[in-house]
C-alpha cells in the first residue's frame, strides 16, 4: 500500500466557516498556489496563514475572512 503519495496531487479541503478551502501542507505550496493563482487566473493579493483548525495552510484574498 504505497498509494498514500498520490494523495500529494489532490488538494485537501478544509471548512473554515460555511465555504470549503483548499488546505495545503506547507507554507511553501500555499505560497506556489497563491503565485499560479495571480499568473494564471489574474488574483493578486493572495496570501498565506496558518490554518486554526488543523496543521495545515491556507489562502486568502486580502486578508479580510480569517
Ligand atoms: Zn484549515
Amino acid at each position: 500500500m504505497k498509494r498514500n503519495d498520490l494523495r500529494a496531487y489532490e488538494p485537501k479541503k478544509c471548512w473554515v466557516g460555511e465555504t470549503q478551502k483548499i488546505s495545503y501542507p506547507t507554507r511553501e505550496e500555499a505560497e506556489v498556489a497563491a503565485k499560479v493563482a495571480e499568473y494564471e487566473h489574474h488574483i493578486s493579493g493572495l496570501s498565506v496563514y496558518k490554518c486554526e483548525y488543523g496543521d495545515h495552510w491556507h489562502l486568502t484574498a486580502g486578508g479580510k475572512d480569517k
